[in-house]
């Protein structure tokens, strides 16, 4: 085999992970021969693509499934609310890193303020949402953080919402500090610069298969017009919903028992500039009873390309493709002897979200407008488009014989850490630094991690805890990134 077919480490998949884990590997070692490989014609065709996914900037300031309700109405507990922000810090420390370096350009191509809102209808809603408030606006990751139970200050905040709405008793919480983030083109951005330093990216080629020599490193063989296998010491498996069957090729045992439970999602979209002119905000809200977490509704200013559009969604639906361009043979090839019993005890045991997404490909145009209504009283059927987003790869996780299913991401790696690849959805790219920063650990150790720690400023998280790291943060990250602190 030629020197050139041999690789230190090998990345599958081009997407916002893999970009931001191939930038530490160049970053902390400049001299390190590194290959991209992605089955697409271009690179971020999957969920990264900006109108693949909502562009929100998850840091729990308007996302009530952070932060549920406690059971006997006291104060709801914000740890995990807390753990998301500290990620998406993490994020903006990055990205604030990038741009000083020159490997972002300018913060605006991919990153905008753009409001968060949570907005709740009823006694109930209204009264969680004023505790969770109470709690939330002295954490210093929050702070500035806005409640109202007054229609003319949630008018005031997003009129669309209120305008023509009949019930009375709403409530919002307002946090200027939000974020729309276009991590299609954070990618593209990411990936343009490490063309620069030589690191090879091969796109329209896939990764068909892996093989471990006892030497420890990997055989990877390449599906193209002309069969290939090259090597690569390391490899890390961002393959979005197809990490699971490179993981189950590589027949790694940590894998086993693990399956894949996919949900697509589509959204409601308008470029109607009248309608856009009246909504700056991201608005959450709670999602209906049986529905999955990431089903709750939302309308959302993106911005994309620098042109201004509305979303609403996501309309969730099932059909057995792990990846927006998947096969119909994802699901059914999956299923091994291993993960067999935790397929059907999850089908089983959420059988409850089957029956829903069932029902929810079955919805017509005409309820899903209507669904929307309810979210903007005025809206109108012509102004608004229905279209197919990415797909979500939900982890079911083998738990004693069974399985349980998950909405977060897992990290699963090699006994002897030549091989990492990352499984889920949730929170998604908003903590690609985070999630990278854990698979770099687990492939490369503390010692490759504390460098890359050293060299970019606000990355070790844990910001919360001292309301003066956390303003100082906030404010250079959002001088950097030209965000409203
Ligand atoms: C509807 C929806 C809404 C979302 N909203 C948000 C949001 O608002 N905020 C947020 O932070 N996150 C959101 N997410 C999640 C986020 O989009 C993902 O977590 C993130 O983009 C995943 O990045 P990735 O690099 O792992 O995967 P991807 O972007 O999917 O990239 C994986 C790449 O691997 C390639 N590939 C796969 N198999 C092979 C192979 N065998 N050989 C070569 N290449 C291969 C694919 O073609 C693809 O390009 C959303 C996701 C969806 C679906």
């Amino acid at each position: 085999m030629s020197e050139k077919e041999k690789y230190d480490f090998a990345l599958i998949g081009a997407g916002i992970m893999s970009a931001t884990l191939a930038t530490f590997l160049k970053l902390a070692k400049p001299n390190a021969k590194i290959v991209i490989f992605e089955r697409l014609s271009d690179v971020s065709m999957e969920s990264s693509d900006a109108w693949n996914n909502a562009g929100t900037g998850h840091a729990a300031l308007c996302e009530l499934n952070y932060m549920p309700d406690s059971k006997d109405g006291s104060l709801p507990d914000p740890s995990k609310a807390i753990a998301i922000n500290e990620q998406f810090q993490q994020s903006r420390a990055f990205w604030a890193y990038c741009v000083e370096q020159g490997i972002l350009q300018a913060p605006e191509t991919f990153i905008r303020t753009v409001p968060h809102m949570s907005f709740v209808v009823g006694e109930k809603d209204t009264d969680y949402l004023k505790r969770r408030h109470a709690v939330l606006k002295e954490q210093p990751l929050f702070a500035g953080m806005e409640f109202s139970t007054k229609a003319t200050q949630i008018s005031d905040w997003a009129p669309l919402i209120m305008q023509g709405r009949e019930e009375r008793e709403v409530a919002a919480t307002w946090i200027q500090q939000g974020t729309d983030v276009d991590y299609g083109e954070l990618t593209r951005q990411l990936i343009s610069w490490l063309k620069s330093k030589k690191v090879i990216v091969e796109t329209g080629v896939e990764v068909k298969k892996l093989f471990q020599y006892s030497s420890g490193a990997w055989q990877i063989f390449l599906g193209t017009s002309s069969p290939r296998i090259i090597v690569a010491d390391r490899v890390f498996v961002g393959a979005g919903g197809w990490a699971l069957k490179l993981l189950q090729s590589a027949k790694l045992p940590e894998i086993r028992g693990y399956g894949t439970f996919p949900v697509s999602g589509h959204f409601l979209r308008t470029d109607n500039p009248e309608l856009v002119a009246k909504h700056n905000a991201k608005v959450y809200s709670q999602a209906p009873v049986g529905a999955p977490p990431m089903s709750v509704p939302h309308l959302d200013k993106r911005v994309v390309n620098g042109k201004e559009s509305l979303l609403f969604g996501p309309f969730a639906g099932i059909n057995p493709k792990f990846l927006k361009h998947g096969s119909f043979l994802d699901l059914p090839l999956s299923v091994k002897l291993h993960n067999l019993l935790p397929y059907i005890s999850v089908a089983v045991e959420n059988f409850g979200l089957l029956k829903y997404l069932i029902k929810e490909i079955s919805k017509s145009r005409k309820k899903k407008i209507e669904q929307l209504q309810q979210f903007v009283p005025t809206a109108q059927a012509e102004d608004w488009v229905y279209y197919e987003a990415g797909q979500r790869a939900q982890i079911i996780k083998p738990k004693g014989r069974k399985g349980t299913l998950q909405f977060g991401t897992e990290v699963i790696s090699s006994a002897d850490g030549t091989i990492t690849g990352l499984l889920g959805a949730s929170p998604g790219a908003s903590v690609s630094v985070a999630v990278m920063l854990e698979v770099a650990n687990k492939t490369l150790g503390d010692f490759f991690v504390s460098k890359i720690l050293d060299l970019v400023p606000g990355l070790d998280g844990n910001l919360n805890a001292d309301p003066k790291v956390a303003q100082e943060h906030l404010r250079r990250t959002a001088k950097a990134l030209k965000l409203s602190a």
